[in-house]
């Protein structure tokens, strides 16, 4: 059976970063609607993988709204801290998402790791599932990633997160140093997108 084209969609998320970026790879034609027009908050993301908690945001906010709802769940993977902060990603920055504070904690935990931790290759991915969660209980679950390396110093003022310390492989630039268009050729969010561009 052919998909429906989706044209109205709800994006389960608090995070502006994230939202402005999905909007950005969304067909315009596509209305899309956040927690905020509904006055919602997230829901507990109790999962232990990030698909687990995607999942949870799209039901949650499938339910609550009776709309198709698409859900985001991503964060940065450091090999050396054995994944972390992984899920936590976002739980880094603190209750009001200080995103300067997570990347404090990132270089706190690499040099507590190792005193010379900035004379190895710290390789780390950023890693995006995504679920679509339709009000009759359909759905779909994709991944996307992207390897890169952890800079030495915080560079560049674009996007959001961790943005400034990631350097995505083969460019010698941080995403933070990047416009919107040349980080979404190679980031794990367009590559877990174009799975599900059909539906679009
Ligand atoms: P959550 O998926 O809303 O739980 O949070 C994901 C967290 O991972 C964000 O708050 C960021 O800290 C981080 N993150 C996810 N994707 C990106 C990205 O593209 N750039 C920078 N940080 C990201």
């Amino acid at each position: 059976m052919k998909n429906k084209k989706i044209l109205n969609l709800f994006i389960g998320s608090n995070n502006q970063g994230k939202i402005k970026e999905i909007r950005d790879l969304l067909p315009e034609k596509v209305q899309i609607l956040t927690p905020k027009h509904f006055n919602l908050n997230s829901p507990k993301e109790n999962g232990t993988t990030f698909k687990e908690n995607s999942f949870l945001k799209a039901k949650f906010f499938s339910k609550k709204t009776s709309m198709i709802c698409l859900a985001d769940d991503s964060g940065l993977e450091i090999d050396s801290l054995n994944k972390l902060p992984g899920i936590y990603s976002a739980r880094w920055g603190g209750k009001k998402s200080n995103f300067n504070l997570a990347i404090k904690k990132v270089y706190k935990e690499l040099k507590k790791n190792n005193k010379n931790w900035y004379k190895i290759k710290q390789t780390a991915r950023f890693v995006c599932a995504l679920t679509i969660y339709w009000p009759n209980k359909k759905f779909i679950n994709v991944m996307g990633q992207v390897e890169g390396t952890i800079s030495k110093v915080k560079k560049g003022k674009n996007g959001f997160g961790y943005d400034p310390i990631f350097i995505p492989l083969k460019k010698k630039i941080t995403f933070g140093q990047m416009n919107q268009k040349e980080k979404c050729k190679v980031d794990h969010r367009a590559k877990a997108f174009k799975k599900i561009r059909k539906f679009f």
